[in-house]
Order: structure tokens, then sequence, then C-alpha cells
């Protein structure tokens, strides 16, 4: 089958040191589940073959690879972790003039596997798919997703045996804090410059210096995760190796949107502790900046002064988190220039959907009409709400163009991949199709909006991945 890629590969001239050359593993078939034809289009992708994107041909101009990086998981420092089961095959310039990343993931072992086989199975590929172009319709920075191939061939989880797939996924770059962390770390002090150089370049071309990139990685950070809460996100693993340079979402495991409100919601099995939780992201968000800025002092000879200068940056970066959170949530109440006497009516909206369990999504969504009420189970309290909000004259349109009045709500998303492992695509197209429009839903697409029933609710996600 004849597929073109514009390949243009920037990460394989690095040293040595930041990868490991490596072709993707072979594998018994590659049937094509999903293909996203538009987004080939933009990245200037011509024709296919499915079996370069399971990862059994190489194509021409690729420079396949395993990058290396390390990270912080769940507050411990990891020395290092880097590609386990992804292979970047190269990188694109896009029909915008953005370099993108294609990688495949789920594309077999690699030298960082540590006890990992290096694959994926269908089930979060299929979850990371919809998740990441959900996310991506809602108007929030995310990678991307190109193309799911199934590959005919077992992989082993807790459940058992389970049919396998590969990801490909598109990125502005897998540049992550943990990236800077391992140089950082090992006192790599020449890779560490290279890397700053080029990620300065890359993503933040007016940034000066490292405290430059630093302080323009704390502004993207801080959007992306505003724009997170306002659409109720739990990343669910935000490690500093799952912490990107670009601001974009990366690493779909056990992310899940929040159906009824609150604010220490967990999903993932795995956080016991509850750091991830909803209401952590802001601050972890901040955690994970100071991170970032600990390996960039190590660039400096004046360390005093650098500390000095980093510390400064991420101390702003909660102020900038609450004017992005204001700007956000302002605008799902119809405000378009919130100002911080509006605080108090924005959380006391959440305080009443946190007592009374409402909707998140159907809230907001309904905040125009009466319906929004039918949230509430003390409707005087929602009432008393409501006129002094409306007090504030809200911009309806404001509204409609803010609040989704769909999300890629958990049961559907598991529903999906119970028919997808029983061969049966259509959910997939129906959930994928509803989200692709998700403030404009069409009326027969309507019955998937509705929350879990008590018997559909999932409780948790598994990073069983
Ligand atoms: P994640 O929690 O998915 O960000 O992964 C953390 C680390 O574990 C990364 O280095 C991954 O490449 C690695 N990893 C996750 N799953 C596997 C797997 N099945 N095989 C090998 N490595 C893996
Ligand atoms: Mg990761």
């Amino acid at each position: 089958m004849s597929l073109h890629i514009p390949f243009d590969n920037s990460y394989a001239t690095l040293p040595a040191g930041f990868y490991t050359r490596l072709d993707p593993t072979p594998v018994k078939r590659a049937d094509v589940l999903a293909w996203n034809a538009p987004l080939a289009a933009e990245l200037g992708i011509e024709g296919t073959d499915p079996s370069v994107f399971a990862g059994t041909t190489v194509p021409d101009g690729a420079a396949p690879l395993a990058q290396l990086y390390a990270g912080h998981q769940f507050g411990n420092y990891n020395p290092q972790l880097g590609d386990g089961r992804a292979i970047l095959l190269g990188e694109v310039i896009d029909q915008t003039g953005q370099r993108r990343d294609i990688q495949l993931k789920g594309s077999g072992p690699t030298p960082y596997s540590r006890m990992g086989d290096g694959r994926a199975w269908l089930g979060p590929v299929l979850r990371e798919y919809v998740v990441s172009e959900a996310m991506h319709a809602l108007g929030i920075p995310t990678t991307r997703a190109l193309a799911a191939v199934a590959t005919g061939e077992p992989v082993y989880r807790e459940q058992g045996a389970l049919p396998g797939a590969v990801l490909t996924r598109i990125a502005a770059s897998h540049l992550r804090v943990g990236t800077f962390q391992i140089f950082a770390h090992r006192g790599q002090i020449d890779e560490l410059r290279t890397l700053t150089d080029y990620a300065i370049a890359r993503h933040h071309p007016d940034a000066d210096g490292p405290m430059g990139l630093l302080k323009a990685v704390c502004a993207a950070q801080s959007e992306l995760v505003a724009s997170w809460m306002s659409v109720g996100f739990i990343h669910g693993v935000m490690n500093t190796d799952n912490c990107t340079i670009s601001g974009e979402t990366i690493d779909y495991g056990p992310c899940a949107f929040m159906d009824a409100y609150h604010e220490g919601r967990v999903f993932s099995s795995i956080d016991q502790m509850g750091r991830y939780a909803f209401g952590n992201q802001p601050r972890i968000a901040v955690w994970n900046m100071a991170q970032l800025a600990t390996a960039l002092i190590q660039l400096f000879d004046d360390k005093e002064r650098a500390v000095e200068d980093a510390t400064a940056i991420v101390h702003a970066m909660p102020g900038q988190l609450s004017m992005a959170w204001l700007r956000r949530f302002g605008a799902k109440i119809g405000l378009s220039a919130p100002t911080a006497d509006d605080q108090p009516l924005i959380e006391d909206l959440l305080t009443l959907m946190q007592t009374d369990g409402a909707d998140f999504t159907n809230t907001f969504a309904h905040l125009h009409t009466d319906q929004a009420r039918d949230q509430f189970t003390d409707r005087d309290a929602f009432d008393a709400w409501a006129a002094r909000w409306r007090a504030r004259s809200p911009d309806m349109a404001l509204m409609k163009r803010k609040n989704p009045q769909i999300i890629p709500r958990n049961h559907r998303i598991e529903a999906m991949i119970e028919a997808a492992v029983a061969g049966d695509m259509a959910p997939f197209e129906r959930l994928m199709t509803a989200l692709s429009t998700p403030f404009d839903l069409p009326a027969d697409l309507d019955d998937l909006r509705r929350p879990p029933t008590d018997a559909e609710i999932v409780p948790a996600t598994f990073c069983g991945t």
C-alpha cells in the first residue's frame, strides 16, 4: 500500500544520549479500527498503510527511537523511565508550519521497558483516542490520535488475555519535565543546555534563556490546568513525566470526566491518597513546575541568584492559575469580564453543586434554561443563588459557546470498549461523532448527555494499560 509521510526529523539529530535508536516490533496483523483522516491531511500524510501504524513496517524517512526521561511518580523521584512502550517515528511540519511528533504507543519493548511488555491493549488505546480527540474538540491543548490498529496478538493483564492494539499519537513534542530532570539529576549539564535550547526553539521561541522557558511553561500549564477544571477533567497521573513543556495534555491513562461534581473526586485506582484529585490539580501543576525550576537552576553558575529568580516565577503561578480559572468559570456563568468580586458567586454555585451532587456538565449546559434547577435537591438555595447571578446580567450566548453539552462520560467509554472488544465499533463511531461538536450536539445523539444510572457508574479507572 502506498503511504507518504513528509518526515523532517530533529530529535534524532540530538546527541545519542537523548534516546535509543530502535525499530518498533512487528506484529501479526494490522486491522485499522480508527483512522483520523482530517488530522492526516493536516500533517501532510498521503495514502495509508496499516502495517506502518501497527509498527510492522518502518516508513521511508522515519528515524525510529525511544526517548529517555525520568520523573517524579506520585511525588517520588524515579531516576530512569523513558519510552517503555512507545517509538517516535519522527516529525513532520504540518500545514500551519508547526513541528509535530508521530509516535507509536504499544509498539513493543524498548531498553526502558523495565518489567513491562511494551504493549497496550485495545481498551486504553480507544480510551485515549476518544478522550484526546474530545479534548481537542473542546478547545483544550492535547496530543492527538491519528490511528488505532488492532495487532491480532494477545496482551496479558490482570483481567487475563486481551486484544492488543497500537495507537499513533501526534504531539507538539514529547518533551516533558522529566526529560529535563534526568540530565539535571545526572549532572549532565551540556545535555541539559542542549535540551533547553532545543525546547525554547521548538516551543517558546520568544523565551529569554532558561528562566524565560520556565516562565513560558508555567503560563502554558496554568492555562492547561484551568481548562481541564472548566470541563470537569481529572488527569489522574500528573507525574512530572506526564507534564509537557508544550502545554499539551498527555497520557490519558486513568483519566476521567466527572459526572456529579465533587472537588475531591478521584478515579484512578492507583491514586490511593488522592494526590491527583480534581481540586488538587492546580497545586500539583505548581509542584511540577518547581521540579522543572530545580532542573533548570543547574544551568547557572550563580545558584543563589538562579534560585531566587526561579522561586519568584514559580510563586507567581498560583496567581496565574486563579486568573485563568476565574476567566474560564466566569465565562461558564456568562460573565465575559469577571473580577475577583465574582469569585464567591462561582464558588457558591460549586458548593451547592457539591452538596447536592449536581451533574457538572449538565448544570452548566442548562444554566441558561430552567432545567438547571432540576440538578439540585435544595431548590430554594439554588433559586437564591440564581437571583444573585441574574443580577449580574449574564451573557447567555457566551454561556452556550463555553459550556459543552457533552463530554466523554466514563460509562459510555466503558460500554464503547466492551463493544469494540466484541468486534462492534458502532458505539465508538457514535461517540466520536457526538464529541466532535460538543457545543452543538445533534438531537439524535442527545441520549449521550445522560449521566450514568447508579448501576452504570464506573467508580474507578485502571492504569492497567
Ligand atoms: P505512564 O504511567 O503510562 O506515564 O508510564 C510510566 C512509565 O512506564 C513510562 O516509562 C512508560 O513507558 C512505562 N510503561 C507503562 N506501561 C508499560 C508497558 N506495558 N510496557 C513497558 N513500559 C511501560
Ligand atoms: Mg507517561
